[in-house]
């Protein structure tokens, strides 16, 4: 009786929500996932239960999907046909569980037959670990991430630091952390005490400082080893910026990307967004400063200030088409931009499946491209990343480094020592 009151109360709300905006639609949306049981030992057959709901106003007249995936990998779909406003359905698939963390996207209509209110809210994330510990009530967190140095300067010794701290209601066995620097697993380190609940613990590792802008993350329990209350809340990042700061022969550039590029990758990559933005697109960051070792460019995913070129990461489709830039020889321009079109990444087939890590090589090896552009680089018919074969089909240069002529020339208009 309780939950026909609020859903009757959620009516209201939505078509209040309908006059402002004059469309009488299906709103497909999955308000829960859960598992039975919901602590499985590894190797054992769990269910995966959506809970799916239309909070639109019509009732769904043609029949749309619910696809599973783990680890992005499809492991079931299943059909649905006429869910009316404020109606909703359990709908099971069985697992076998895998040891360690797993993660669930399950999403709705994934097909696009429904035509909705909000077409955007349709998936769900789910983290699951499968593990011989007993639950105990432990939650972890990652308070906040921090890094010791004597000097924040390149080359220098540091720690990373994290506080993690225990907010659940019973101890956790041992607290392992995972430490990532631009995505990169740096190391993992073990608290092999128990952590009762309510308390909080230092864990750092050693690391060099690298220069320019980095995303230092950590995550508590990263190979899934403890049961916890909430899986999902176990990882912070923090953006530094270490020194030297670009000297004035530096170019500046910023990697700009539009929150649908954002959608578009996640559709892709079936990674939750906090591991697009910390993870994924720091990994193309990492890719282009290799592609540029040695050339006088500082690439910044945060607004640099001053003036900067930008690479931005379009949701565009300009197939054949992957990239464009202007060409500006000598690099009169310190402020053109270039772009890279993730919705041409998006509907080719062949780009779309790589999995994540070679993706972000791909985009990132366009992105070189049309930087080199904007730097004055024309294409080279002896290949490398100038290969005008680059922004149409980036496997062909996804281990190419630019060619020495090209090289020399960048080295020469961007030199890292001004005199
Ligand atoms: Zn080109």
């Amino acid at each position: 009786m309780m939950k026909r009151a609020i859903l009757g109360l959620l009516m209201l709300l939505s078509s209040a929500g309908a006059w402002a905006q004059p469309l009488e639609a299906p709103d497909l949306v999955i308000t829960a996932v859960r598992l039975e049981p919901a602590f499985p030992a590894p190797g054992s057959t769990v269910q995966i239960i959506a809970t799916i709901a239309n909070h639109g106003t019509r009732t769904t007249n043609d029949v749309f999907a619910v696809e599973f995936k783990a680890d992005r990998f499809q492991i079931g779909v299943r059909f649905l046909a006429d869910l009316a406003p404020a109606q909703s359905l359990e709908v099971p698939i069985s697992w076998e569980a895998k040891p360690g963390e797993t993660v669930f996207r399950v999403s709705v209509d994934p097909f696009k037959t429904i035509s909705e209110l909000d077409e955007s809210n349709n998936t769900f994330y789910k983290i699951v670990n499968a593990t011989v510990n007993e639950f105990t009530g432990a939650d972890l967190i990652v308070r906040r991430v921090s890094v010791e140095a004597e000097s924040l300067t390149a080359g220098e010794p540091a720690r990373l630091v994290a506080i993690v701290a225990n907010i659940g209601q019973g101890p956790a066995a041992f607290v392992s952390t995972g430490f990532y620097v631009d995505g990169e697993l740096i190391a993992i380190e073990t608290l092999s005490e128990s952590l009762p609940t309510g308390h909080e613990v230092a864990l750092a590792v050693p690391w060099t400082v690298e220069v320019g802008e980095r995303v230092i993350r950590a995550k508590a329990d990263p190979n899934g080893e403890l049961f916890e209350l909430d899986e999902a809340n176990n990882t912070w990042a923090e953006y530094f910026e270490f020194a030297p700061l670009p000297n004035r022969c530096a170019q500046i550039v910023s990697l700009e990307f539009a929150s649908t590029s954002i959608t578009l990758l996640e559709e892709m990559t079936s990674l939750p967004i906090s591991q697009l933005v910390n993870v994924f697109i720091p990994a193309i960051r990492r890719q282009m400063e290799r592609d540029y070792e040695g050339v006088n460019v500082r690439f910044y995913l945060r607004q640099p200030t001053g003036i900067f070129s930008a690479i931005f990461f379009s949701p565009e489709n300009r197939l054949p088409i992957l990239g464009l830039a202007p060409l500006d020889f000598g690099n009169l321009r310190k402020d053109d931009r270039g772009f890279v079109f993730v919705g041409s990444f998006h509907v080719n087939r062949g780009l779309r499946l790589a999995p994540p890590e070679l993706l972000a090589i791909l985009i990132a090896k366009v992105a070189s491209h049309e930087l080199g552009h904007m730097l004055g680089l024309n294409h080279n018919p002896n290949g490398g990343i100038m290969n005008a074969q680059a922004e149409i089909n980036p496997y062909l240069v996804q281990n190419e480094k630019f060619r020495p002529e090209d090289l020399e020339y960048l080295k020469r208009i961007l030199p890292m020592d001004c005199r």
